[in-house]
């Protein structure tokens, strides 16, 4: 199973950390031991003193495929969900001055959260899927799925020109604005249009 992420993928987003808007999906992966195990505690690293949220969509792939073309994408993800795309903030800005790769501070034991999942319909499909979080009671994260700079279906289709996409993967499809920092006893909450799908307590 891998977990792979879209960096810089809302303007907006790519803006409040001084990047460029990319011409090409930006993609990191996390290993498998990067998801938090349901119902397991978030407990904050001690290798960072600036710990950010993401709330991000989160797909489930749902067939084996590579090359895939963006007009057949749809048919490889299956689920959607929101999740958190934990990140130490201050190692990734050390890691990014230096041009070093990210994992450091992106990559982790426990640094993916994916909510409960949502069975994917051509219904939901065919709207603009808006998705929110909390920090305790003030949302903090509001994204909707139109203002991506890469669509679902052209993520799968450019991660598929360089990985294979196996039953079970999983693709957070990056932020929106309002990324921020997080403390020990802050609740995250996270909502896929008004459905909440995970609750996670800093320890
Ligand atoms: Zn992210």
């Amino acid at each position: 199973m891998k977990i792979f992420c879209v960096g810089r993928n809302y303007a907006e987003h790519a803006k409040e950390l001084n990047n460029e808007v990319p011409d090409e999906p930006v993609i990191f992966l996390k290993p498998k031991s990067a998801l938090l195990q349901p119902n397991a505690a978030f407990f904050y690293p001690e290798f960072t003193n600036e710990l950010h949220y993401e709330a991000e969509l989160v797909l489930k792939i749902a067939k084996n495929g590579k090359y895939i073309p963006a007009n057949q994408a749809n048919k490889y993800y299956s689920a959607i969900t929101v999740g958190i795309d934990f990140t130490a903030r201050d190692l990734q800005q050390e890691l990014k001055k230096k041009g070093l790769p990210w994992e450091k501070a992106k990559a982790w034991d426990n640094s993916a959260v994916v909510g409960k999942w949502v069975e994917l319909t051509p219904q939901i499909l065919k709207n603009p899927i808006n998705f929110s979080m909390k920090l305790n009671d003030t949302v903090v994260q509001k994204g909707i799925s139109k203002d991506m700079l890469f669509s679902f279906d052209k993520i799968v289709a450019n991660i598929s020109q360089y990985f294979s996409v196996n039953i079970g993967d999983v693709i957070f499809t990056g932020t929106p604005a309002g990324v921020g920092e997080c403390v020990v006893g802050d609740v995250l909450t996270g909502f896929f249009e008004d459905l909440q799908v995970f609750e996670v307590e800093i320890k």
